[in-house]
């Protein structure tokens, strides 16, 4: 089948151009002015931006978590992901205690299996790296995946130590692969929250209280540090302060193959969100936690001179009123995550376009086009381009969207930007050719989405 968009700007990082582009199957055909298109179907895309597909690089679907789940499984984020404009996430195996790589995958596998909607890849997070794993991680670029995550927090559960983590960006190095590295203090938070409960403060505000960004400024400076030892290339997920961006600034300044995110809702909330009335704060705490607006400006800079190269969103959503209301009498039982997958695009386009803080085209680098070069999956993804797959965004930049729970497709019952007035929207999704969403509404096929194979990537 072939459509073709008429009419529509298409917008990269490098800029924008007026153009008719042309879809054949999965692909993207043509671009160009008067495309030859006879047995075309025809989009009208006059007055609309044409969008590479958003790439989401951190995301938590069907997690499971002691006794629970995160709330969206690969079916129902993926269909969110759609509504918002991403085609495409990559998504956190975890290896359980004693388990291997290769149980772990197929596990998560099996989770998508029949669900997905949208295009998706695995990253291996690291859990329990003993000798035998640690020869496995060889084996994770013939299974597609070229990305290993460890964690410097959650002491006890998925917290490796600085041994630990040299082990294995030393194997990801070996083996052409990216580290991604959640860097927080585990050992000093996992004091300071005992000390909090043991005082009597079990309010959501302490969860922010007791994670403070001198601890996550340390830690990055340290896996930075480690990771210059070991010759690994890192990347540091969900960065969200000042003390931290720095460290990344300083070594990026000497030269050093270090990366960073940032997920959308970092712009947007504070501690104090944390301090909402009730318990409503439960609904705003993740980790690393919302800081202050002073480290908010700190990430527009960093965004806006390359420090910062991804906006992700750490998609990791639990309902209020069930899950998150186990934290209700102690908050460090207070399942950590939040809902954004639907969002990203909508509430960054927002706030840093039509806000005048990036361009449209540094918006399409951060949602998607380096993503792509980072994670191995350029050019097939994050580019309009011919030969590149149609995962294509229709965008409305003067369509307007009220966020609510009571109309986002995400499985969970509230929303963080809840009333929240939005300029600018997808009106229409296409993933590999296929169209996934007709103005707010999903038309795609569970099953469909693709598991995508990821190349390693040297830079
Ligand atoms: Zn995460």
């Amino acid at each position: 089948m072939r459509t073709l968009f008429t009419g529509g700007t298409v917008v990269g990082p490098e800029g924008s151009q007026q153009a008719d582009l042309l879809v054949d199957g999965e692909r993207i055909a043509a671009i160009g002015r008067d495309v030859p298109h006879s047995d075309a179907r025809v989009v009208d895309a006059a007055g609309f931006y044409l969008l590479p597909g958003g790439i989401d690089v951190h995301t938590h679907l069907d997690m499971p978590l002691d006794d629970i789940r995160s709330s969206d499984d690969f079916q129902t984020g993926h269909v969110a992901a759609a509504c918002g404009g991403t085609t495409s996430h990559i998504d956190f195996v975890i290896q359980t205690k004693g388990g291997s790589l290769r149980q772990a995958l197929d596990t998560w596998h099996a989770r998508a299996e029949g669900k997905a909607c949208i295009d998706y890849g695995f990253h291996m997070t690291i859990a329990d790296p003993r000798p035998e794993v640690l020869e496995e991680i060889g084996r994770l670029p013939e299974w597609g995946i070229t990305t290993v995550k460890v964690l410097m927090a959650y002491k006890g559960r998925l917290q490796l130590d600085d041994a630990q983590l040299l082990a294995v960006m030393r194997k990801a190095a070996e083996h052409g692969l990216l580290t991604m590295v959640h860097c927080e203090n585990g050992d000093v938070i996992d004091v300071l929250e005992r000390g909090a409960v043991a005082a009597g403060h079990r309010e959501p505000k302490y969860h922010a209280l007791a994670r403070p960004s001198a601890l996550e400024g340390e830690a990055t400076g340290r896996a930075i540090a480690i990771a210059q030892v070991a010759g690994a290339r890192v990347y540091i997920v969900h960065l969200t302060c000042e003390a931290a961006l720095d460290q990344v600034r300083l070594a990026q300044s000497r030269g050093d193959s270090v990366f960073a995110e940032t997920c959308v809702q970092y712009f947007f909330f504070t501690a104090d969100d944390l301090d909402r009335p009730g318990f409503e704060g439960a609904k705003f705490v993740c980790s690393p936690p919302f800081r202050t607006s002073r480290d908010q400006e700190a990430l527009w800079g960093g965004l806006v001179d390359g420090t910062l190269s991804v906006v992700s969103t750490d998609h990791c959503p639990f309902n209020f009123a069930t899950d998150k209301a186990h934290g209700r009498e102690d908050f460090t039982k207070i399942p950590n995550g939040v809902p954004a997958i639907e969002d990203r695009l909508i509430m960054l386009h927002h706030a840093g376009v039509n806000g005048g803080r990036i361009t449209l085209g540094r918006f399409v680098d951060v949602t998607a086009t380096a993503p792509a070069r980072l994670f191995g999956l350029y050019p097939r993804k994050g580019v309009l381009a011919p030969g590149s797959d149609a995962d294509i965004v229709l965008w409305d930049p003067r369509a307007r969207r009220t966020i609510s729970a009571r109309t986002h497709h995400m499985r969970v019952d509230y929303s963080l930007f809840e009333g929240q007035t939005a300029t600018g929207a997808p009106i229409g999704v296409w993933v590999r050719g296929m169209q996934v969403v007709d103005e707010n509404r999903f038309v795609g096929q569970s099953g469909s989405g693709q598991y995508l194979s990821r190349n390693r990537v040297r830079q």
